[in-house]
Protein backbone atom coordinates (compact mmCIF):
# COMPACT_ATOMS: atom_id res chain seq x y z
CA UNK A 1 0.00 0.00 0.00
CA UNK A 2 1.46 3.48 -0.76
CA UNK A 3 1.68 6.37 1.46
CA UNK A 4 1.43 9.89 1.06
CA UNK A 5 3.28 12.58 2.54
CA UNK A 6 -0.28 14.68 3.92
CA UNK A 7 0.16 17.94 3.64
CA UNK A 8 -0.46 18.16 7.07
CA UNK A 9 -0.81 21.58 9.30
CA UNK A 10 -0.30 20.69 13.19
CA UNK A 11 -0.92 24.30 14.26
CA UNK A 12 -3.96 24.74 11.97
CA UNK A 13 -5.55 21.81 13.07
CA UNK A 14 -5.44 22.24 16.96
CA UNK A 15 -7.24 25.62 16.45
CA UNK A 16 -10.16 23.45 14.92
CA UNK A 17 -9.76 20.37 17.55
CA UNK A 18 -10.08 23.43 20.17
CA UNK A 19 -13.72 24.61 18.74
CA UNK A 20 -16.87 24.09 21.63
CA UNK A 21 -18.99 21.43 19.98
CA UNK A 22 -21.98 22.75 21.38
CA UNK A 23 -22.98 19.94 24.13
CA UNK A 24 -22.56 17.27 21.06
CA UNK A 25 -19.65 14.76 21.08
CA UNK A 26 -17.75 12.70 18.79
CA UNK A 27 -17.95 8.71 19.31
CA UNK A 28 -15.31 6.67 17.09
CA UNK A 29 -17.00 3.11 16.67
CA UNK A 30 -14.22 0.92 16.18
CA UNK A 31 -14.92 -2.70 15.03
CA UNK A 32 -12.49 -5.71 13.72
CA UNK A 33 -13.03 -6.87 10.42
CA UNK A 34 -12.84 -10.33 8.18
CA UNK A 35 -9.08 -9.98 8.22
CA UNK A 36 -8.21 -8.85 12.18
CA UNK A 37 -8.00 -5.53 11.04
CA UNK A 38 -9.29 -2.44 12.66
CA UNK A 39 -11.69 0.06 11.04
CA UNK A 40 -13.53 2.90 12.70
CA UNK A 41 -16.02 5.42 11.84
CA UNK A 42 -17.44 8.42 13.59
CA UNK A 43 -20.89 9.28 14.98
CA UNK A 44 -22.16 12.52 16.49
CA UNK A 45 -24.31 11.95 19.98
CA UNK A 46 -26.23 14.85 20.40
CA UNK A 47 -25.06 14.77 24.45
CA UNK A 48 -23.00 13.26 26.85
CA UNK A 49 -23.47 9.61 27.82
CA UNK A 50 -22.31 7.93 31.51
CA UNK A 51 -22.45 4.42 30.20
CA UNK A 52 -21.86 2.41 27.36
CA UNK A 53 -25.62 0.66 27.42
CA UNK A 54 -26.78 4.37 26.25
CA UNK A 55 -24.78 3.98 23.14
CA UNK A 56 -26.88 3.02 20.08
CA UNK A 57 -26.63 0.32 17.82
CA UNK A 58 -25.28 0.88 14.68
CA UNK A 59 -24.14 -0.52 11.68
CA UNK A 60 -22.11 -0.07 8.21
CA UNK A 61 -21.48 -2.22 5.16
CA UNK A 62 -19.90 -5.41 5.50
CA UNK A 63 -19.77 -6.32 2.23
CA UNK A 64 -16.68 -3.66 1.70
CA UNK A 65 -14.92 -4.96 5.28
CA UNK A 66 -14.98 -8.53 3.94
CA UNK A 67 -17.52 -9.49 6.32
CA UNK A 68 -20.71 -9.84 5.01
CA UNK A 69 -22.09 -10.72 1.31
CA UNK A 70 -23.04 -7.80 -1.37
CA UNK A 71 -26.39 -8.64 -1.03
CA UNK A 72 -26.78 -8.98 2.44
CA UNK A 73 -24.65 -6.27 3.37
CA UNK A 74 -25.66 -5.07 6.78
CA UNK A 75 -23.70 -5.65 9.73
CA UNK A 76 -24.93 -4.31 13.46
CA UNK A 77 -22.54 -2.43 15.53
CA UNK A 78 -23.26 -2.80 19.32
CA UNK A 79 -20.90 -0.72 21.64
CA UNK A 80 -19.66 -2.96 24.40
CA UNK A 81 -16.51 -0.43 25.81
CA UNK A 82 -15.79 3.47 25.56
CA UNK A 83 -12.80 4.78 26.75
CA UNK A 84 -12.37 8.98 26.66
CA UNK A 85 -10.62 9.82 23.54
CA UNK A 86 -7.17 10.96 23.27
CA UNK A 87 -7.08 12.11 19.61
CA UNK A 88 -10.16 14.89 19.82
CA UNK A 89 -10.50 15.03 24.18
CA UNK A 90 -13.12 17.51 25.30
CA UNK A 91 -15.68 14.31 26.65
CA UNK A 92 -15.47 12.87 22.88
CA UNK A 93 -15.33 8.74 23.23
CA UNK A 94 -13.61 6.17 21.60
CA UNK A 95 -15.88 2.82 21.33
CA UNK A 96 -15.17 -0.70 21.04
CA UNK A 97 -18.22 -2.40 18.76
CA UNK A 98 -19.51 -6.16 18.55
CA UNK A 99 -20.28 -6.73 15.10
CA UNK A 100 -23.84 -8.87 14.63
CA UNK A 101 -25.51 -9.95 11.43
CA UNK A 102 -29.48 -8.96 10.62
CA UNK A 103 -30.31 -12.17 11.51
CA UNK A 104 -29.53 -11.45 15.28
CA UNK A 105 -26.55 -13.58 15.65
CA UNK A 106 -22.96 -12.76 16.22
CA UNK A 107 -20.87 -11.61 12.56
CA UNK A 108 -18.38 -14.81 11.78
CA UNK A 109 -15.73 -12.31 12.81
CA UNK A 110 -17.13 -11.70 16.00
CA UNK A 111 -15.06 -13.47 18.26
CA UNK A 112 -15.49 -11.58 21.69
CA UNK A 113 -19.14 -12.88 21.77
CA UNK A 114 -18.33 -16.48 22.78
CA UNK A 115 -15.35 -15.18 24.80
CA UNK A 116 -17.54 -12.95 26.58
CA UNK A 117 -19.27 -16.09 27.73
CA UNK A 118 -17.41 -18.35 28.64
CA UNK A 119 -15.47 -15.83 31.09
CA UNK A 120 -18.81 -14.59 32.42
CA UNK A 121 -19.55 -18.66 32.92
CA UNK A 122 -16.62 -18.91 34.96
CA UNK A 123 -16.98 -15.67 36.85
CA UNK A 124 -15.94 -17.04 40.20
CA UNK A 125 -12.84 -18.02 39.16
CA UNK A 126 -11.45 -13.89 38.90
CA UNK A 127 -9.35 -14.65 35.63
CA UNK A 128 -6.96 -11.66 35.17
CA UNK A 129 -4.94 -11.40 32.04
CA UNK A 130 -1.77 -9.27 31.36
CA UNK A 131 -0.74 -9.42 27.72
CA UNK A 132 2.89 -8.28 26.37
CA UNK A 133 2.18 -6.81 22.91
CA UNK A 134 5.33 -6.88 20.33
CA UNK A 135 5.11 -5.13 16.98
CA UNK A 136 7.62 -3.19 14.43
CA UNK A 137 7.24 0.13 13.11
CA UNK A 138 7.84 0.19 9.04
CA UNK A 139 8.85 3.07 6.83
CA UNK A 140 6.43 3.73 3.75
CA UNK A 141 8.71 0.89 1.89
CA UNK A 142 7.37 -1.55 4.42
CA UNK A 143 11.07 -1.94 5.66
CA UNK A 144 11.52 -1.63 9.54
CA UNK A 145 11.50 1.93 9.91
CA UNK A 146 15.64 3.54 10.43
CA UNK A 147 16.90 0.04 8.73
CA UNK A 148 18.97 0.88 5.92
CA UNK A 149 17.35 0.93 2.60
CA UNK A 150 16.91 -2.47 1.23
CA UNK A 151 19.70 -3.11 3.99
CA UNK A 152 20.59 -4.48 7.65
CA UNK A 153 21.37 -2.97 10.84
CA UNK A 154 24.25 -4.62 12.82
CA UNK A 155 23.32 -7.87 14.46
CA UNK A 156 20.84 -8.19 17.25
CA UNK A 157 22.61 -7.59 21.12
CA UNK A 158 22.36 -3.43 21.72
CA UNK A 159 18.62 -2.81 20.76
CA UNK A 160 16.61 -4.45 23.39
CA UNK A 161 15.67 -2.06 26.09
CA UNK A 162 18.82 0.25 24.21
CA UNK A 163 18.86 3.94 24.29
CA UNK A 164 20.38 6.01 21.65
CA UNK A 165 20.27 6.96 18.59
CA UNK A 166 21.14 3.96 16.04
CA UNK A 167 19.54 1.97 18.73
CA UNK A 168 16.13 2.47 19.06
CA UNK A 169 13.66 3.92 16.22
CA UNK A 170 10.60 6.14 16.94
CA UNK A 171 10.62 6.28 20.34
CA UNK A 172 7.80 9.01 20.08
CA UNK A 173 5.73 7.24 18.13
CA UNK A 174 5.77 4.91 21.58
CA UNK A 175 5.89 7.96 24.16
CA UNK A 176 2.99 8.94 22.29
CA UNK A 177 1.12 5.97 22.71
CA UNK A 178 2.04 5.26 25.83
CA UNK A 179 0.49 8.77 27.37
CA UNK A 180 -2.71 8.26 24.99
CA UNK A 181 -3.27 4.91 26.82
CA UNK A 182 -3.14 6.54 29.95
CA UNK A 183 -5.48 9.49 28.99
CA UNK A 184 -8.17 6.93 27.35
CA UNK A 185 -7.79 4.90 31.02
CA UNK A 186 -6.16 2.07 29.61
CA UNK A 187 -4.37 -0.53 32.12
CA UNK A 188 -1.14 0.10 29.85
CA UNK A 189 1.53 -1.53 32.39
CA UNK A 190 5.13 -0.28 31.27
CA UNK A 191 7.15 -0.55 27.73
CA UNK A 192 10.43 -1.62 26.52
CA UNK A 193 12.35 -1.55 23.49
CA UNK A 194 12.82 -5.12 21.57
CA UNK A 195 15.83 -7.28 20.61
CA UNK A 196 15.01 -6.78 16.96
CA UNK A 197 15.57 -2.73 16.04
CA UNK A 198 12.52 -1.02 15.29
CA UNK A 199 10.65 -3.55 17.67
CA UNK A 200 9.22 -2.56 20.35
CA UNK A 201 6.74 -4.09 23.36
CA UNK A 202 3.69 -2.44 25.61
CA UNK A 203 2.48 -4.40 28.47
CA UNK A 204 -1.33 -4.20 28.68
CA UNK A 205 -2.79 -6.04 32.38
CA UNK A 206 -3.28 -7.59 34.38
CA UNK A 207 -7.29 -7.17 33.53
CA UNK A 208 -10.21 -9.30 34.48
CA UNK A 209 -12.17 -11.48 32.48
CA UNK A 210 -13.01 -10.12 28.57
CA UNK A 211 -11.81 -6.41 29.95
CA UNK A 212 -8.38 -7.40 28.65
CA UNK A 213 -9.59 -8.14 25.10
CA UNK A 214 -11.45 -5.09 24.85
CA UNK A 215 -8.19 -2.91 25.93
CA UNK A 216 -5.90 -4.46 24.01
CA UNK A 217 -7.99 -3.96 20.87
CA UNK A 218 -8.30 -0.13 22.36
CA UNK A 219 -4.01 0.34 22.84
CA UNK A 220 -4.14 -1.16 19.10
CA UNK A 221 -6.30 1.62 17.59
CA UNK A 222 -4.22 4.08 19.43
CA UNK A 223 -1.14 2.64 18.16
CA UNK A 224 -2.03 2.64 14.42
CA UNK A 225 -3.54 6.01 15.26
CA UNK A 226 -0.88 7.38 16.16
CA UNK A 227 1.85 6.11 13.78
CA UNK A 228 -0.62 7.63 11.00
CA UNK A 229 -0.13 10.60 12.29
CA UNK A 230 3.83 10.17 12.16
CA UNK A 231 3.87 8.54 8.75
CA UNK A 232 4.70 5.35 10.53
CA UNK A 233 3.05 1.60 9.66
CA UNK A 234 2.74 -0.96 12.63
CA UNK A 235 3.27 -4.10 11.80
CA UNK A 236 1.83 -6.84 14.26
CA UNK A 237 3.45 -10.20 11.60
CA UNK A 238 4.94 -12.25 14.04
CA UNK A 239 8.05 -12.75 12.17
CA UNK A 240 8.45 -9.64 9.82
CA UNK A 241 12.39 -10.37 8.36
CA UNK A 242 13.16 -14.35 8.09
CA UNK A 243 16.95 -15.34 9.82
CA UNK A 244 18.42 -14.16 12.37
CA UNK A 245 15.95 -11.60 13.46
CA UNK A 246 13.68 -12.01 16.54
CA UNK A 247 9.94 -12.51 16.02
CA UNK A 248 6.71 -11.15 17.62
CA UNK A 249 4.71 -12.46 20.50
CA UNK A 250 2.16 -11.53 22.58
CA UNK A 251 3.21 -13.37 25.56
CA UNK A 252 0.05 -13.95 27.35
CA UNK A 253 0.07 -13.91 31.45
CA UNK A 254 -3.02 -15.72 33.55
CA UNK A 255 -3.96 -16.21 37.16
CA UNK A 256 -7.16 -17.33 38.69
CA UNK A 257 -8.15 -16.31 41.92
CA UNK A 258 -7.06 -19.63 43.13
CA UNK A 259 -3.29 -19.69 41.58
CA UNK A 260 -3.05 -16.00 43.17
CA UNK A 261 -3.94 -17.20 46.64
CA UNK A 262 -1.27 -19.43 49.02
CA UNK A 263 -0.89 -23.03 47.90
CA UNK A 264 -1.26 -21.42 44.23
CA UNK A 265 1.20 -23.72 42.60
CA UNK A 266 -1.08 -27.20 42.61
CA UNK A 267 -3.01 -25.04 40.25
CA UNK A 268 -0.60 -23.63 37.66
CA UNK A 269 1.12 -27.08 37.70
CA UNK A 270 -2.88 -28.88 37.12
CA UNK A 271 -3.21 -26.26 34.43
CA UNK A 272 -0.43 -27.25 32.48
CA UNK A 273 -1.68 -30.65 31.97
CA UNK A 274 -4.98 -29.34 30.46
CA UNK A 275 -2.76 -26.46 28.31
CA UNK A 276 -0.69 -29.41 27.27
CA UNK A 277 -3.81 -32.00 25.95
CA UNK A 278 -4.64 -29.19 24.22
CA UNK A 279 -2.10 -27.81 22.36
CA UNK A 280 -2.77 -27.71 18.88
CA UNK A 281 -6.43 -26.49 19.23
CA UNK A 282 -4.91 -23.38 21.45
CA UNK A 283 -1.97 -22.99 18.47
CA UNK A 284 -4.57 -23.33 15.82
CA UNK A 285 -6.03 -19.49 17.20
CA UNK A 286 -2.95 -18.60 18.56
CA UNK A 287 -2.09 -15.86 15.36
CA UNK A 288 -1.47 -16.52 11.70
CA UNK A 289 2.40 -16.74 10.25
CA UNK A 290 3.32 -18.51 13.78
CA UNK A 291 5.05 -21.40 12.89
CA UNK A 292 7.71 -18.90 10.90
CA UNK A 293 8.06 -17.31 14.23
CA UNK A 294 7.90 -20.35 16.87
CA UNK A 295 11.36 -22.20 15.53
CA UNK A 296 12.55 -23.07 18.82
CA UNK A 297 15.37 -20.33 18.56
CA UNK A 298 15.12 -16.57 19.50
CA UNK A 299 13.37 -16.92 22.72
CA UNK A 300 10.56 -19.30 21.46
CA UNK A 301 9.21 -23.12 21.78
CA UNK A 302 8.85 -25.61 19.24
CA UNK A 303 5.52 -25.09 16.89
CA UNK A 304 4.51 -28.95 17.50
CA UNK A 305 4.77 -29.57 21.06
CA UNK A 306 4.09 -28.36 24.56
CA UNK A 307 7.05 -28.01 27.61
CA UNK A 308 6.88 -25.67 30.42
CA UNK A 309 9.43 -24.62 32.79
CA UNK A 310 10.48 -22.49 35.57
CA UNK A 311 12.12 -19.29 34.22
CA UNK A 312 12.53 -20.95 30.86
CA UNK A 313 12.10 -18.93 27.76
CA UNK A 314 12.87 -21.70 25.41
CA UNK A 315 9.21 -23.32 26.94
CA UNK A 316 6.05 -22.79 25.33
CA UNK A 317 4.47 -21.84 28.81
CA UNK A 318 7.06 -19.95 31.51
CA UNK A 319 6.44 -19.64 35.49
CA UNK A 320 8.00 -17.22 36.39
CA UNK A 321 11.33 -17.70 38.96
CA UNK A 322 9.48 -15.52 41.90
CA UNK A 323 6.34 -16.93 41.35
CA UNK A 324 7.53 -20.38 41.87
CA UNK A 325 10.00 -19.71 44.70
CA UNK A 326 6.75 -17.57 46.33
CA UNK A 327 4.52 -20.78 45.44
CA UNK A 328 1.28 -19.08 43.96
CA UNK A 329 0.93 -16.32 41.41
CA UNK A 330 0.99 -16.52 37.59
CA UNK A 331 2.14 -18.19 34.45
CA UNK A 332 3.19 -16.85 31.21
CA UNK A 333 2.10 -18.94 27.97
CA UNK A 334 4.58 -17.45 25.52
CA UNK A 335 3.28 -19.00 22.34
CA UNK A 336 0.26 -16.46 21.32
CA UNK A 337 1.71 -14.60 18.06
CA UNK A 338 1.69 -10.70 17.63
CA UNK A 339 -1.12 -11.03 15.39
CA UNK A 340 -3.13 -12.97 17.43
CA UNK A 341 -6.60 -12.41 18.90
CA UNK A 342 -6.52 -11.43 22.70
CA UNK A 343 -10.40 -12.45 22.54
CA UNK A 344 -9.48 -16.01 20.79
CA UNK A 345 -6.47 -16.15 23.61
CA UNK A 346 -8.50 -15.44 26.57
CA UNK A 347 -11.39 -17.45 25.21
CA UNK A 348 -9.71 -20.42 24.39
CA UNK A 349 -7.50 -20.64 27.81
CA UNK A 350 -10.95 -20.12 29.60
CA UNK A 351 -12.30 -22.88 27.78
CA UNK A 352 -9.33 -25.35 28.44
CA UNK A 353 -9.11 -24.63 32.15
CA UNK A 354 -13.03 -25.05 32.96
CA UNK A 355 -14.52 -26.61 30.29
CA UNK A 356 -16.96 -25.34 27.26
CA UNK A 357 -20.20 -23.80 27.80
CA UNK A 358 -23.19 -25.62 28.66
CA UNK A 359 -25.21 -26.28 25.72
P1 LIG B 1 8.31 -10.44 30.82
O1 LIG B 1 9.29 -10.67 31.93
O2 LIG B 1 7.78 -11.72 30.29
O3 LIG B 1 8.86 -9.54 29.74
P2 LIG B 1 6.47 -8.22 31.38
O4 LIG B 1 6.89 -7.42 32.56
O5 LIG B 1 6.70 -7.63 30.04
O6 LIG B 1 7.07 -9.71 31.52
O7 LIG B 1 4.91 -8.50 31.46
C1 LIG B 1 4.33 -9.14 32.53
C2 LIG B 1 2.84 -9.09 32.40
O8 LIG B 1 2.26 -9.93 33.40
C3 LIG B 1 2.21 -7.70 32.58
O9 LIG B 1 1.36 -7.44 31.48
C4 LIG B 1 1.37 -7.84 33.84
O10 LIG B 1 0.16 -7.13 33.70
C5 LIG B 1 1.09 -9.34 33.86
N1 LIG B 1 0.78 -9.87 35.19
C6 LIG B 1 1.41 -9.62 36.36
N2 LIG B 1 0.83 -10.28 37.37
C7 LIG B 1 -0.20 -10.99 36.83
C8 LIG B 1 -1.18 -11.89 37.37
N3 LIG B 1 -1.22 -12.20 38.64
N4 LIG B 1 -2.07 -12.42 36.50
C9 LIG B 1 -2.03 -12.14 35.20
N5 LIG B 1 -1.15 -11.31 34.64
C10 LIG B 1 -0.23 -10.74 35.45
MN1 LIG C 1 -22.49 6.08 2.73
MN1 LIG D 1 7.80 -8.39 28.36
MN1 LIG E 1 9.22 -9.00 24.67
MN1 LIG F 1 7.14 -12.19 28.31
Amino acid sequence: MATSKLVSNTQTLLKYMALEQKGSIMAEYIWIDGTGTLRCKSKTLTKAVKSVDELPEWNFDGSSTGQAPGDNSDVYLRPVAMYPDPFRQHGNILVICECWDSDGTPNKFNHRHEAARLLAANASHKLWFGLEQEYTLYDEHNWPYGWPKGGFPGPQGPYYCGVGTGRVMCRDIVEAHYKACLYAGIQISGTNAEVMPAQWEYQVGPCLGIELGDQLWMSRFILVRIAEEFGAKISFAPKPIPGDWNGAGLHTNVSSEEMRQPGGMKHIEAAMKKLEARHVEHIAVYGEGNADRMTGKHETASYDSFSWGVANRGSSVRIPRAVAREGCGYFEDRRPASNADPYQITGIITETLYGGLPA
